[in-house]
């Protein structure tokens, strides 16, 4: 499948639409998740255009990657999370629903499980204040 330059990961690039931002370079942009499967659900994404893990420039997932490690580390502090789940679905057999290539970073603790994916719209505010710790983390790092 071609990549689609309409796909909602791309206007987030664009600005076309809105997220909320925890951290942005010139090669990747790190956002919450607006359908957490817990608080501090946060993606990461090349600002690039591939699809997924196999079709992308491996400068950009390069990029990408130290993005996710380093906005791991601050989703870690932010929830006090004792253990992080990364996640990266490749293609509709394997889950994926955004044909722009992301991680999912997740924190996780002993005891507390993950809603179902892509499932239920958590509030704008909620989001925004999570954002904003994670923000917190990473700036004081
Ligand atoms: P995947 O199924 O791995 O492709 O994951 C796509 C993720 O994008 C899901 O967890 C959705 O909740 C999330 N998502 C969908 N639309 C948006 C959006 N506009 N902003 C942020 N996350 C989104």
């Amino acid at each position: 499948m071609p990549y689609a330059n309409e796909n909602i990961f791309a206007k987030i690039i664009r600005g076309d639409i809105p997220s909320y931002r925890v951290f942005e370079d010139e090669q990747t942009l790190a956002f919450m998740d607006v359908m957490p499967q817990v608080p501090g659900h946060t993606l990461v994404i090349p600002k690039f255009p591939a699809e997924n893990l196999l079709d992308v420039d491996p400068d950009y997932l390069a990029a990408t990657i130290l993005v996710t490690q380093r906005v791991a580390g601050a989703v870690k502090e932010a929830f006090e999370a004792p253990g992080i789940m990364i996640a990266q679905l490749n293609g509709s057999a394997a889950g994926q629903t955004v044909f722009h290539l992301h991680f999912h970073i997740l924190p996780r603790h002993d005891g507390l499980e993950f809603k179902l994916h892509a499932r239920d719209m958590e509030d704008g505010a909620v989001l925004e204040a999570h954002a904003q710790r994670i923000r917190a983390a990473l700036d004081s790092r």
